[in-house]
């Protein structure tokens, strides 16, 4: 077995009572496991803002996973086996197979996994029953979880401004506004922390002078894997003004019950629901194209063709393996497909 040495520099960042700690996978209801008194961690965070994350790859597949997975999944298992993870979340619905495979080889390393289930057909009955049954779970309170929703709206408000900073504002950059959405997640466990840094990161955005690019992008499909992809594209001369999944993690609805908050948010449910929600976005942000990346391996590459149907801007379909930068190939594609955007 090879032992993963690298700290990771986010990991660090989180509380350090591992006992209190759950292991997420994807975006799930985090006011229950505040209120519950626990703290969430996003293992694709840890996985990807370690020192090596090539390295995890590497360590899932040495530990039987198979090379043909998507590397996501892969960082997801060394994450939870580094960090030494107790108990995590397993999202039965509303994810993918590749994260249920997944939950059942850590459940069979001993670890505690608590069910949850988005309602396949976005039922917001169904979801407020499932909500109950996950805070009984966890031992969370009607009271405190409210509570704690009305807090971590109030900080969901802020990273709702950078995102404003970003598409009106042009103060923002693109890979900026991927990092701030993509940790609402978790709110690297502690909310009180993330809320400051992102106060003292918006207080500075605000003096910046906006930047004017000659196209605007946005990006929808699976978080980048790759390391190097915003700062390549803003290279080009491009503005990404749109992250679709990050921002969604952020939950960009005004809601007044966690049961309305999580069944607008689109990840978990069907496609049709979420390109509404991009269409609508590519007005609002004159985006110019769409990025659609898609991960090796990964099933949400199938939607390609209803997606290229249903939304009419330009439009180029990346994929990626492995994490780090992004390869000779690639980067011409991105060139042609920027030019092309540039001429229409
Ligand atoms: S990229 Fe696709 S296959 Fe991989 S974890 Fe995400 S949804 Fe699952």
């Amino acid at each position: 077995m090879v032992e993963i040495i690298e700290k990771s520099a986010l990991l660090s960042s989180y509380p350090q009572d591992i006992d209190k700690a759950i292991g997420i996978t994807t975006t799930v209801p985090i006011e229950i496991i505040y209120a519950a008194g626990y703290f969430p961690v996003d293992l694709n965070n840890v996985f990807i803002s370690s020192d090596d994350p090539s390295r995890m790859v590497d360590h899932a597949e040495l530990n039987g996973i198979p090379r043909n997975t998507c590397a996501w999944i892969k960082g997801i298992y060394s994450a939870a086996k580094k960090i030494g993870i107790k108990r995590l979340v397993g999202v039965a619905q509303g994810d993918c197979t590749n994260t249920h495979a997944i939950m059942d080889i850590l459940d069979f390393a001993g670890l505690d996994v608590i069910p949850f289930e988005y309602p396949y057909k976005r039922d917001e009955d169904r979801l407020k029953c499932n909500l109950k049954e996950f805070a009984n779970q966890l031992g969370a309170r009607h009271d405190d979880i409210s509570s704690m929703k009305i807090r971590l709206d109030g900080i969901r408000a802020l990273i709702h401004r950078i995102d404003e900073l970003t598409w009106l504002d042009n103060k923002v950059t693109g890979e900026e506004n991927h990092l701030w959405s993509v940790t609402a997640s978790d709110m690297f466990g502690d909310y009180n922390t993330y809320e400051k840094e992102a106060r003292e990161f918006l207080k500075k955005a605000e003096e910046r002078t906006s930047v004017q690019h000659k196209i605007r992008l946005g990006f929808m499909g699976i978080p980048p894997i790759c390391n190097d992809i915003f700062s390549f594209l803003d290279s080009l001369g491009c503005h990404v003004v749109f992250n679709e999944v990050q921002r969604q993690f952020s939950m960009p609805f005004e809601t007044a019950t966690l049961e309305a908050q999580y069944t607008e948010y689109t990840y978990p449910y069907d496609v049709f629901m979420q390109i509404e929600d991009i269409k609508r976005e590519i007005c609002k942000r004159s985006i110019d194209g769409i990025i659609f990346y898609v991960q090796n391996f990964c099933h949400r590459s199938i939607y390609e063709k209803i997606i290229r149907k249903l939304i009419d801007i330009p439009m180029i379909t990346v994929d990626f393996d492995r994490p780090g930068p992004i390869n000779g190939a690639m980067m011409t594609r991105l060139e042609a497909f920027v030019e092309m955007v540039e001429n229409k």
